[in-house]
């Protein structure tokens, strides 16, 4: 647009070239505005809610035969994908959600798969680098091969068990085996103790030797973590920012979707996320199934994008919640 400016300017001849310079301003002024309308009127298409709400999905094992309510069978895990994938969810990494790089189709709602403890049920590969079968990881790459344009990537938070590797060189083979395939490595701290009942130096020494450990391994510094139960230390910040860790994001343990990162709701120091269960005892209205019917029954309430990553694209109403440091990329229909 600038350039469109100056080239008047140049080609201007000394007669008005003040004028000419005004006019063409006053052209790309006309264009841009032009080119709002038309993204305004492409968000208000696909009905874009870029301050709504988003679900960030905890997995634990996923085993043949569950023994806690954290387990999801193969079947359980694989039948939810399908159903993200029908209903139009594109899945995003923690790190993408917390630093707003939400990068999906128009009219597409994202969701966040995690997946907590680093089990060797959620990743253990051949020894040709290929993830077995029935592992969480070899089940979202099915789907996605199913489903064009359903992302196969999530953020696995990482504690000292690794996968069920000791040996330091095959740690290292399945970390940089989840890097270069697009996954997001995220801090679940080493003992996965309760970081309520500890010091501050506890604390420290818990993230940070985590975090310092999976760099080592695999040159990835975590940009989010997941608290064990949830639990948060006694400041939250600690969580947050230590002497060797800055995160961006830290997640909770439950009970609702969670508010756009770009809305005033949203609080980066404690996310939260929803336990993946079906509708039964304490899971009828507080774990996946039950949270994906009301979002599929309340679509206002969602998160859909404009396909357009440089804009934040809302209805005009919400406007009240859109976080200050977003407002240059607002777009309000
Ligand atoms: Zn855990």
């Amino acid at each position: 647009m600038g350039v469109v400016a100056v080239a008047v300017i140049v080609s201007g001849c000394g007669s008005e070239p003040v004028t000419q310079a005004k006019d063409a301003k006053a052209d790309t002024a006309a264009k841009q505005q032009q080119s709002t309308a038309a993204r305004m009127k492409a968000a208000a298409a696909v009905k874009a809610n870029e301050l709504g709400q988003v679900p960030v999905l905890m997995y634990h094992r996923i085993v043949d035969k569950p023994q806690t309510t954290d387990d999801r069978t193969p079947k359980q895990f694989r039948t939810e994908l399908e159903r993200l994938a029908k209903e139009d969810y594109v899945p995003i990494t923690a790190a993408e959600f917390v630093t707003g790089k939400i990068d999906i189709p128009a009219g597409k709602h994202p969701v966040v798969l995690t997946f907590d403890d680093s089990s060797p049920s959620q990743l253990t590969l051949d020894e040709m680098g290929t993830p077995k079968a029935n592992t969480a990881v070899a089940i979202m790459r099915e789907v996605a091969a199913r489903h064009s344009g359903f992302r196969p990537v999530g953020t696995f938070y990482i504690t000292r068990d690794m996968f069920g590797k000791h040996v330091r060189e095959e740690q290292a083979q399945t970390l940089l085996w989840l890097k270069s395939n697009g996954f997001d490595l995220g801090n679940h701290t080493r003992d996965h103790h309760n970081l309520r009942t500890r010091t501050h130096a506890q604390v420290e020494e818990q993230i940070g030797s985590i975090g310092k450990q999976i760099n080592e391994l695999a040159a990835v510094k975590p940009v989010t973590i997941a608290l064990p139960y949830g639990v948060q230390p006694r400041k939250k910040e600690w969580a947050a920012r230590g002497k060797s860790y800055h995160h961006q994001g830290v997640f909770l343990a439950g009970y609702t979707p969670s508010a756009s990162p770009f809305s005033k709701s949203y609080d980066p120091l404690g996310i939260p996320r929803i336990r993946a269960m079906d509708k039964k005892g304490d899971c009828a209205q507080f774990c996946s199934t039950a949270w994906l019917d009301w979002l599929k029954a309340n679509p206002d309430m969602r998160y859909t994008s404009d396909g357009d990553p440089s804009t934040i694209a809302y209805p005009k109403f919400k406007h009240p919640f859109l976080r200050v440091s977003y407002k240059a990329k607002a777009l309000a229909y």
